[in-house]
């Protein structure tokens, strides 16, 4: 008889895992609480899956042997307790994939931020060196259904804390934890310490066959492997053969260091040789290299992909230059860390546009950065008085604005050549736009039409 697996959740990695049970010889059953996406119906029908959706019947989902559940959904769910009371094991998508993972190598990048960029550099290393290699997890495509199509020698896979909390044997190769900070305590009882264990879990498997990569300017990490007493060092790579690399950035190189058993070996890379800006980028960028290393690809073609990678849009992205002044999409950075990196990262003065729903910010840990970089202020949100209370006596021009297009006008008024137009919000942006993404495109779509309309009158 057939093994029954039940996935609770028809998302991208729900649908991904029936898929792939489906292809191994399982019984699957899919069961969604809510509405399934009309392209995933298509899909599981397709594949003559059994689904439901818009709600759960207990009496086709406590019969099963195996459980994956949505990251989405959390422990402490009553059908979930239910699950668990009755001895089903409860794994999540990673740990099912993984299982069918046979010669391929998987590195796994986790931390509180970071995640995106690390995977995607990671990925067009390995990919600039020639290698088979596939993107997945929280980005794009889900890791198992990556496993059911096939065909790959590496696995890219970022990884969430909640996905962490449904492995069991789950061991990447190469482990990344980029960093810590409190997030999505809502699911960790707000317990700060139990979050950093369910980051940690992404080396619970690991043994000295595998690396670990880890950022030792993380406090919560750095103290965690001092208390479990993990032995590495630095920003640290710990390898089969007790070769250690490390890696560290000292003023515009980023260093490497080999150490082997009885000889050590550095080599540089030029900041100004890799795409990516501001220094939380190169800790991601040193941890993409160390993993590509680890990975065996050689240095000219991780030289070579750091110079022509591009990031996901809005994260410090250049959109165009009009008369001399850069501007660039930053509309991701939704908290006042990430404008830090913003603001730290990018050269020359800064027209700041900022602004939206402001979660409580505190600005104090910006202000000499703001001081010193940023020549005026452009505040676009419905409500600005957190910005303005806290910069109007601080800075000589500064203004508010309801939408991207005065935005833009006004920093189009302001700018000097050489100078850098920055959208970088430190806010949300549901009091103007849908999201994030919707903010940074009506941003880059109103200055190519300005740098048009210029361009237009000059002709
Ligand atoms: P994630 O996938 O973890 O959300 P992203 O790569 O999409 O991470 O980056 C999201 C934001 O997090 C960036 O816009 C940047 O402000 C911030 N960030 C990126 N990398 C780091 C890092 N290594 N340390 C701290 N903050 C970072």
């Amino acid at each position: 008889m057939k093994e029954r697996i039940v996935i609770l959740g028809g998302g991208e990695s729900g649908v991904g895992a029936a898929i792939l049970a489906c292809q191994k010889g399982y019984e699957v059953f899919l069961s969604d609480g809510g509405n399934l996406a009309a392209e995933r119906r298509r899909t599981l029908k397709g594949q003559k899956i059994d689904f439901e959706e818009g709600g759960h019947s207990e009496e086709l989902i406590l019969n099963a042997s195996i459980v994956v559940k949505s990251p989405g959904i959390p422990d402490s769910a009553p059908l979930v307790k239910k699950i668990v009371t009755k001895g089903i094991s409860v794994i999540s998508e990673i740990e099912f994939a993984y299982r069918f993972i046979e010669k391929a190598k998987v590195i796994a990048i986790t931390g509180t931020n970071g995640k995106t960029t690390t995977a995607m550099l990671t990925y067009h290393l390995l990919k600039t060196a020639g290698y088979k290699v596939a993107l997945g997890g929280n980005v794009g495509k889900s890791l198992a259904g990556l496993v059911a199509k096939g065909g790959y020698h590496y696995y890219v896979v970022e990884v969430s804390s909640f996905q962490l909390d449904g492995i069991q044997n789950f061991r990447p190769d190469v482990a990344v934890l980029l960093n810590i900070t409190p997030d999505h305590l809502d699911r960790y009882e707000y317990n700060f310490s139990k979050y950093v264990t369910s980051k940690f879990r992404i080396i619970e498997n690991l043994t000295n066959e595998q690396a670990f990569v880890y950022c030792a300017d993380s406090q919560p990490v750095t103290e965690e492997i001092s208390r479990r007493k993990i032995e590495a060092s630095m920003f640290a790579m710990t390898a089969s053969n007790n070769n250690k690399l490390s890696a560290y950035l000292e003023e515009d190189h980023l260093i490497f260091n080999f150490q082997y058993k009885e000889a050590s070996e550095e080599f540089q890379i030029p900041v100004s040789e890799i795409s990516l800006i501001g220094k939380h980028n190169m800790v991601n960028s040193m941890a993409a290299v160390l993993s590509s290393l680890c990975m065996d690809v050689p240095m000219e073609s991780v030289m070579k992909g750091l110079k022509n990678f591009k990031n996901a849009p809005h994260r410090l992205e250049f959109v165009t230059e009009i008369d001399g002044t850069a501007f660039i999409n930053d509309s991701k950075a939704t908290n006042v860390d990430s404008v830090y990196y913003a603001l730290d990262g990018v050269k020359g003065n800064i027209i700041w546009i900022a602004g939206g729903v402001d979660k409580g910010n505190d600005y104090s840990q910006i202000e000499k950065l703001v001081k010193n970089k940023v020549k005026g202020l452009i505040c676009m949100g419905k409500d600005n008085s957190g910005l303005t209370d806290f910069f109007g006596s601080k800075l000589n021009m500064i203004a508010e604005v309801g939408s991207v297009k005065e935005a833009i006008k006004q920093a189009h008024e302001w700018a000097e050549e050489g100078d850098v137009v920055l959208l970088s919000p430190a806010c949300a942006s549901f009091d103007l736009f849908n999201n994030y993404e919707d903010r940074g495109d009506k941003f880059k779509r109103a200055i190519n039409k300005l740098a048009k309309a210029l361009k237009t009158k000059e002709a």
